[in-house]
């Protein structure tokens, strides 16, 4: 019997639907858009962020997964039974167990031995084959990446991903994230900004964006500490050497990736976020609007706050909520965990009591 479901909405690309949806894939995207009312008062601007934390796997990678599955598929890389290989410490490898659960491909990911035994667990439990390896520099032939490739190559109907250097990762961007946005403006949008890991959501959503407006609206980068592509911005395309780090996870990048490729010389500015304003966000966020975010996602909002007060009232800034708070809250709300950061006087003075009496 043929379902009624069948021949629904696939999700994909960037237009909405109130109906059903064709499974997992169908459940990816179309997320909302977040009027941001407190920060939005204080700038005279609209500042909304891309609620990316409703994915079914809980993030925006959830797009880069289905994105990269899809593209490997469509080229015929990827036949059914197949297995998909991926060097990950987090949300591209939970989007991909998901993706690959759904599709009925194997799964099989490679993460450094210091991420949390919770992710590990989680990935298993989607059916994904977990290698925890050393935490070795990229150069090393036993970073994560490179026994990824490995792995893969080594094995019949084996694709890898490869999610920094596969432009699959920002076209799908380019075909969803942005297309939702405009339409959820109604083009009405002055300024997109957010961190990169990959540079996947900002150079296909900018790269959407600066089509759709005749390169009106601003596309603006946010780095962490340790990241390299603010300076790189600012110095009008000088690569320094990577020295600090941050305790956002996700996000920051030593090199110009080939996601982010040539699109970095359209990016208009950029902004460094110090972690304290990051975590300092986190806890504004859920104390004003009741929205648990990671500290990616913080870190953007803080950007997208800045940018408004920079570019003046009565603008529409967009960013990405890129995924909740619930898989950093052993270390986002722990006070010891804040205070070994040096964070600890990074909570807003009301809220002191309320998290950490
Ligand atoms: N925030 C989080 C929590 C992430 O996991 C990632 C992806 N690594 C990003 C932001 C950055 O997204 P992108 O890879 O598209 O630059």
């Amino acid at each position: 019997m043929q379902s009624r479901f069948q021949g629904c909405q696939e999700g994909i690309p960037g237009h909405f639907t109130t109906g059903p949806v064709n499974g997992l894939a169908g459940a990816i995207g179309n997320t909302p858009l977040i009027y941001l009312k407190g920060l939005s008062e204080r700038t005279g601007c609209q500042i909304l962020g891309k609620a990316e934390f409703q994915n079914p796997g809980g993030s925006v990678k959830d797009r880069a997964a289905l994105g990269l599955i899809s593209d490997a598929e469509e080229k015929g890389l990827l036949k059914p039974g197949g297995t998909v290989v991926e060097g990950t410490a987090g949300n591209t490898g939970i989007g991909l167990a998901h993706v690959c659960r759904s599709k009925g491909y194997n799964c099989v990911i490679f993460m450094p031995n210091t991420q949390s035994q919770e992710k590990i667990d989680l990935l298993r439990m989607l059916g994904a084959e977990v290698y925890p390896v050393p935490a070795v520099a990229y150069d090393d032939p036993k970073n994560y990446n490179h026994q990824a490739r490995d792995y893969a190559k080594a094995l019949d109907n084996a694709i890898w991903t490869n999610q920094f250097d596969n432009v699959a990762n920002a076209n799908i961007h380019y075909a969803t994230t942005g297309p939702e946005i405009w339409e959820q403006t109604d083009g009405k949008v002055d300024g997109f900004i957010c961190a990169t890991g990959t540079g996947g959501t900002l150079a296909g959503v900018g790269r959407y964006l600066k089509e759709k407006s005749n390169g009106r609206t601003q596309i603006w980068l946010a780095d962490p500490p340790g990241s390299v592509l603010h300076s790189y911005i600012s110095s009008g395309g000088k690569l320094i050497e990577r020295t600090g780090s941050s305790v956002t996870e996700g996000i920051g990048q030593g090199r110009i990736t080939d996601n982010l490729g040539t699109f970095i010389k359209n990016v208009d500015s950029s902004l460094h976020i110090a972690d304290e304003k990051s975590i300092s966000m986190v806890y504004e966020m859920l104390d004003t609007e009741g929205l648990y975010i990671g500290a990616s996602s913080a870190l953007n909002v803080v950007a997208a706050y800045e940018m408004a007060q920079k570019l003046g009232p009565g603008k529409t800034i967009v960013t990405a909520i890129c995924d909740g708070a619930y898989r950093y809250q052993s270390r986002l709300f722990s006070k010891k965990w804040l205070q070994l950061k040096g964070l600890e006087n990074a909570i807003p003075e009301n809220l002191k009591k309320q998290f950490h009496p």
